[in-house]
């Protein structure tokens, strides 16, 4: 369909939308080796329609990056697209996948950057005592950064805001962990070979100039903070554009219901609010996302609970504690 066209047919309440459709349509037209990252997931169901829109559309590579972790209900919304578009999804095995990598390196705790520091204390035998700087930079020479992070050496804001640089950005995490020291390796290595690289590798030698995937500024988080724009120019050659950078909640709202996007069932009937890494313990609502999970996909469930039993033990002493701590100090 050409451009004209389409916005003839467009949501009147949404110039994102409109601004859109006509970016993604100007980004087919000037580059010709496209991959689009595919999830399965909400997002990406609204990214799938809008380059589906085009004639240029058949530049695309659509490619879902599986993690070895994966939701019944993703996989099967994945043929469904297929079927619905008429296209093809390539499905990309992660380098190491994450049971492997959890197995091998540890388990993701409470966040990436957590996880980071974690391991890093942990590769120096760190034996969690509290401390000064000073005194366990002279027992960790070589682990400054991730003692800085356990010492709250960062300055707070001009606002009095406590950096996120700082263990004491998760309230009560250092007393807890000075009572209960992690007996099981910490790791955030999962993200990184499942994912990240996984991504990098497919990419390389020049295969794309474009990749287009469906991250949105409105979801916050580290990742999408980093970006400023929906573009940017990568010095690999591979550029990178997010269609629906700019969308809010109420805008992909207006989208799936003026172009009938239909979710996987993670979302009508699991109930899930999103999808990603199944149970991955960073989700502040894995718990939610387990009692789902038990019920419409038990084998995963089962799955999960084998890969970060640790880490969800560990978060569940965690949460407990700082309930306790907040009733004793009475916040
Ligand atoms: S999002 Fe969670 S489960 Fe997925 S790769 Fe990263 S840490 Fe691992």
């Amino acid at each position: 369909m050409k451009l004209f066209e389409i916005l003839q047919n467009t949501p009147e309440d949404s110039q994102l939308i409109t601004d859109s459709i006509v970016i993604t349509h100007a980004k087919l037209k000037r580059y010709d080796k496209i991959l689009c990252s595919i999830s399965g997931g909400s997002d990406s169901d609204i990214l799938i329609d809008l380059c589906q829109k085009f004639d240029e559309s058949s530049k695309i590579t659509y490619a879902f990056f599986d993690t070895g972790l994966e939701f019944q209900a993703t996989k099967e919304h994945l043929q469904y697209l297929e079927q619905k578009y008429d296209v093809h999804i390539e499905h990309v095995k992660a380098i190491k996948s994450i049971p492997f990598c959890c197995k091998t390196y540890g388990q993701p705790f409470l966040s990436k950057q957590v996880s980071e520091w974690i391991e890093r204390l942990q590769r120096h035998h760190f034996q969690w005592e509290d401390e000064t700087f000073d005194e366990l930079y002279k027992k960790y020479p070589k682990c400054k950064a991730a003692l800085r992070w356990w010492c709250n050496d960062f300055k707070k804001s001009s606002d009095g805001k406590e950096s996120s640089f700082n263990i004491a950005y998760n309230q009560y995490l250092k007393e807890f962990m000075i009572k209960n020291p992690p007996d099981f390796k910490i790791s955030n290595k999962c993200c990184h070979y499942a994912k990240k690289m996984s991504a990098n590798k497919f990419k390389t030698n020049g295969r794309f100039d474009l990749n287009i995937y469906g991250v949105r500024k409105a979801e916050g988080g580290a990742r999408r903070t980093a970006y400023k724009t929906c573009f940017s120019s990568s010095e690999d050659k591979c550029d990178e554009y997010r269609p629906i950078f700019w969308y809010l909640k109420e805008t992909k709202k207006i989208y799936e219901k003026y172009y009938n996007i239909e979710h996987s069932r993670c979302y009508s009937e699991y109930g899930l609010k999103r999808t990603g890494c199944a149970g991955c313990p960073y989700g502040k609502n894995f718990e939610e996302e387990l009692i789902a999970m038990r019920q419409y996909e038990p084998k995963l469930f089962k799955a999960v609970n084998v890969v970060f039993y640790d880490s969800y033990e560990y978060t569940r002493a965690y949460r407990k504690f700082v309930n306790e701590q907040k009733k004793i100090s009475g916040r």
